[in-house]
């Protein structure tokens, strides 16, 4: 099946073991990360080009780097249409 994408789309991983709950990431994106109750990490597995700044925020501000971002998927099409 191709992929159909029209945005670039980063994905998000975070790595629950590592994760400690500090919530740095829901304060910092809110948009992809929220708190539920006192240690369960939500997020959005997704983020869009709106919430890619966000998101680089709350990695950086992550403080044991529990997020995991995929680099910046292209679609292939995109790219390579026209020959
Ligand atoms: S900032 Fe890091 S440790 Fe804190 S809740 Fe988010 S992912 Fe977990």
């Amino acid at each position: 099946m191709p992929l159909e994408r029209t945005d670039p789309v980063v994905r998000i991983a975070v790595d629950l073991n590592r994760c400690q709950g500090y919530a740095q990431c829901a304060f910092l994106a809110p948009d992809v990360f929220a708190m539920h109750g006192e240690e369960a990490l939500l997020y959005v597995p997704e983020a869009d080009e709106e919430q890619r700044e966000q998101l680089a925020r709350a990695v950086a501000a992550c403080p044991v780097q529990a997020i995991l971002v995929d680099a910046v998927d292209v679609p292939a099409e995109a790219v390579s249409g026209a020959r």
